[in-house]
């Protein structure tokens, strides 16, 4: 998980997920120091890697099941997943 570059304080799950709401990877503020972080532009890649490829590559590839229904509801649930996990992967910056 991310911590703070300034007095290496962690930043929460919640916090680094909220920050990416509605794709607009809001800068995120160290509690401790105040130092404000914001995302690198590798880790916004990532996020949406995250999320949207298990849709595509459950619903036009790799699909396990002939059920279409099957496969266009686990696609979504293993994009939330991703979605979820997202916030131990990326990476934020000090901002100058
Ligand atoms: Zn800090």
């Amino acid at each position: 998980m991310q911590k703070c570059e300034n007095c290496n304080s962690k930043f929460n799950w919640r916090k680094i997920f909220k920050s990416f709401f509605w794709w607009s990877y809001k800068p995120i503020k160290c509690d401790n120091c105040e130092t404000i972080h914001k995302i690198t532009f590798f880790s916004r890649s990532t996020v949406a890697a995250m999320g949207i490829l298990p849709i595509w590559i459950f619903g036009y590839f790799l699909s396990p099941f002939d059920n279409i229904f099957v496969a266009s509801g686990i696609g979504p649930l293993m994009g939330i997943i991703g979605f979820l996990l997202a916030p131990y992967v990326v990476r934020y910056q000090k901002a100058l």
